[in-house]
């Protein structure tokens, strides 16, 4: 119930306020709904107390037994009605035999204690009313809308805060949501035809608050009909087509993520992820959305950028909202183009999210710049493979004293780069840094130069960026120590 989710999450900002301290706490009582049918229920009490507890169980299918010296009309009048069975008089042990709950409410300290004691003896669960600290268990305030049961509780640090959230949810549900929940789920299989989710989710709340109680108002009969009217009206309707957002989920450290892709994966129905992408940040997805892994699964090794692209679209196209989130930045080696033509053939809306690419978590983790006055005015990002093999790059220039490149997917391509490089003229010497699993647990930092570029990289298993023309800062230190004489040379 996505509605009461929402009222959730006020509810527990407004339980932060209270406690005046934004922070999460740990929940002193679990809140469980307890199997009572054909269960034995006992209460202690015939006042005040007793009477609205009374209220409480007799909406369940317990049996509930009171004793009470000298109960209200109302207990009397339930036990003739056989609502309950009722012993005039004070309890004594083995009266709690075999009760799951037991309920001490006799507005009298002594007696509660008494009573209570012998309940646990009998082997209850204890609550004594308006006695927080002896009980074993509190009754929330309950929101009734059957088969729909809403429970509050505030820890029993605010009671009359927990009966005005109980007051406002009345008001929002509406009092015939039980009778329409117990129809709608006659009518369940019939919505499958929908696609699972958005479309799903838009029909059932246009029926909880729209078309629902409308026909409600008819009798009870109509409702069917007026499901099926609006199941016909929304299959008919053109197409909701849905929305792509193209997220970059940076190179694996979640905290890495934008606040922005925060959001898309909040609101996402289906999650389509590259296999550089690590549990941590898709565990970020919201509860309900599909994940599908289109690095590997399903498809084999590397699924097909085509079958990708399809697959994306049909989903989009289906009215779900699609995350397609890659590594790093998707706008780097990210094949992105492929994607955008085929969703924007498909006539589906997008949005890009941009991301910290692996250039940029890696040079962050050796205290370089990427480009530096005086040393490098340009960085080139290049890749080690295009999809025609090793990629091709203007070595000439790259192999000039002082430049700067990032490399992707540089790992088996190494050799041929480290060849490439020194048949252009570049010194064996030139600094070169491989950062292995940059931001992620197992980040490494490999130094090596680019003489020993391929025998350095063959030690290196995981994602890689190599940052061809940077040493780690601490080496460069050293470096800067000797005479200027001798570094300009
Ligand atoms: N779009 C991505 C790059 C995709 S290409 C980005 O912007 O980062 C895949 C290559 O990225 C890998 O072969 C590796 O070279 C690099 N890469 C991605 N994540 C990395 C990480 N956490 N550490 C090091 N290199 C990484």
């Amino acid at each position: 119930m996505f509605l009461i989710y929402a009222d959730a999450v006020q509810l527990t900002r407004t339980l932060f306020y209270i406690r005046g301290e934004p922070k999460r706490h740990a929940m002193q009582h679990f809140p469980i709904f307890m199997a009572v049918a054909g269960r034995r229920i006992v209460l202690s009490g015939g006042g005040d107390a007793a009477l609205a507890k009374l209220r409480l169980l007799l909406k369940t299918e317990a049996n509930v037994t009171v004793f009470a010296a000298d109960p209200a009309p109302e207990i009397q009048t339930w036990a003739q009605q056989d609502r309950l069975t009722l012993h005039p008089r004070g309890m004594e042990p083995g009266d709690a035999m075999c009760a799951v709950l037991f309920y001490a409410a006799n507005e009298d300290a002594t007696e509660d204690a008494r009573v209570a004691d012998i309940a646990h003896r009998d082997g209850a669960r204890v609550n004594i009313v308006d006695n927080l600290s002896d009980s074993q268990f509190i009754t929330p305030a309950i929101v009734d809308r059957d088969p729909v049961v809403v429970a509050i509780g505030t820890e029993g640090a605010a009671p009359v805060l927990a009966r005005a959230i109980k007051r406002d949810l009345e008001e929002k549900l509406p009092a015939q949501l039980g009778t329409l929940a117990r129809i709608g789920k006659t009518f369940r299989r019939a919505v499958e035809v929908l696609p699972f989710g958005k479309a799903r989710r838009d029909f059932w709340a246009e029926y909880y608050f729209d078309h629902g109680p409308k026909s409600l108002e008819l009798g009870e009969d109509a409702v069917i009909p007026a499901l099926e009217d609006h199941l016909a009206n929304t299959l008919n309707k053109s197409e909701e087509v849905g929305h792509v957002d193209l997220v970059g989920a940076g190179p694996g450290d979640p905290d890495l993520l934008t606040l922005k892709a925060r959001k898309a994966l909040d609101k996402a129905d289906v999650v389509i992820h590259d296999r550089l992408v690590p549990h941590t940040i898709l565990e970020l997805a919201r509860r309900e959305a599909t994940i599908i892994d289109a690095g590997k699964t399903g498809f084999g090794p590397s699924t097909p950028q085509g079958d990708i692209d399809a697959l994306i679209v049909e989903h989009a196209r289906a009215g779900a909202h699609v995350v397609r989130l890659k590594a790093g930045d998707a706008t780097v080696f990210g094949r992105l183009d492929e994607e955008l033509d085929a969703i924007a053939a498909a006539g589906v809306s997008y949005t890009i999210i941009p991301g910290i690419t692996a250039a940029s978590a890696a040079v962050a983790t050796i205290g370089q710049s990427l480009t530096k006055r005086g040393r490098n005015s340009a960085v080139r990002l290049i890749t080690g493979h295009d999809t025609k093999g090793y990629a091709d790059q203007d070595w000439r220039a790259l192999a000039t004293p002082g430049e700067v490149a990032a490399i992707y997917m540089g790992r088996t391509a190494a050799r041929y780069i480290q060849g490439r490089l020194t048949m252009h003229g570049a010194d064996p010497a030139t600094p070169v840094t491989i950062v292995e699993h940059a931001s992620q647990p197992g980040q490494r930092i490999h130094t090596a130069t680019l003489g020993t570029l391929s025998d350095t990289m063959a030690g290196v298993t995981g994602p890689a960026l190599t940052l061809y023309g940077l040493a780690p800062r601490a080496a460069l230190d050293a470096v800067e120590t000797l005479p200027l004489q001798e570094v300009a040379q």
